[in-house]
């Protein structure tokens, strides 16, 4: 297990995933027990191939696991330009992402809204929407997402704040008519400057409605 692969140690489980073709054999056949249990019919054209599609497919969508090194690589550099002002803050978003709930192993997915009062380094919104995956494509829960994406981007620019909102419908509760279609959850998580300072938060909030 090498940490050095991750360019953001913020998380237990951070190295890099090795998976056998031993391991994807026996996760395969695990995953169609599964599906065919439920009641799908694996001896068809379209189906004989699922189990082998839907480990991939779920591996992919957990590749935040996998770090992200281009995070650091591409930056540093990115100066500030035209932020003037001790309390200017930057706001960006909507990003789009899709996360896997933990409780249910279902999609999460919404958008997010990343703003913060820069210090010396700014980032740029390519470099915010792969924060935002990084901790979004795992297991994770919404609280925890957004501190996630603040605490990294502390990490990666020092600045005087972070804010993030993040909006997110559940699949885990919409497809099972636990809640009503098209509910939506809001998160907010402040650090620094905007925990002190409420004008912050209420324009953060305002840019973001
Ligand atoms: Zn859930």
């Amino acid at each position: 297990m090498s940490s050095n692969v991750f360019e953001l140690p913020a998380h237990d489980a951070e190295a890099a995933r090795e998976v056998t073709a031993a391991d994807w054999a026996r996760l395969e056949r695990n995953a169609a027990e599964i599906l065919a249990a439920l009641g799908l019919d694996l001896d068809t054209p379209g189906t004989r191939e699922t189990p082998r599609r839907f480990i991939q497919a779920l591996f992919d969508a957990t590749a935040g696991y996998d770090g992200d090194p281009k995070l650091r690589t591409l930056f540093p550099s990115e100066r500030p330009e035209g932020v003037e002002g001790r309390h200017a803050q930057i706001v960006e978003g909507p990003i789009g992402f899709y996360a896997l709930c933990e409780h249910h192993a279902l999609p999460f997915h919404g958008r997010a809204y990343v703003g913060y009062v820069a210090g010396d380094e700014i980032l740029g919104i390519s470099k915010l929407t792969r924060l935002v995956r990084l901790y979004a494509r795992r297991f994770t829960v919404q609280e925890r997402l957004a501190e996630e994406i603040a605490d990294g981007l502390f990490e990666l620019v020092g600045p005087r704040g972070v804010a993030v909102k993040l909006e997110a419908a559940h699949l885990c509760t919409a497809m099972r008519g636990v809640e009503e279609e098209g509910s939506v959850t809001v998160t907010t998580v402040w650090r620094g400057a905007y925990d002190e300072d409420d004008s912050l938060r209420t324009e953060f909030l305002t840019l973001t409605r």
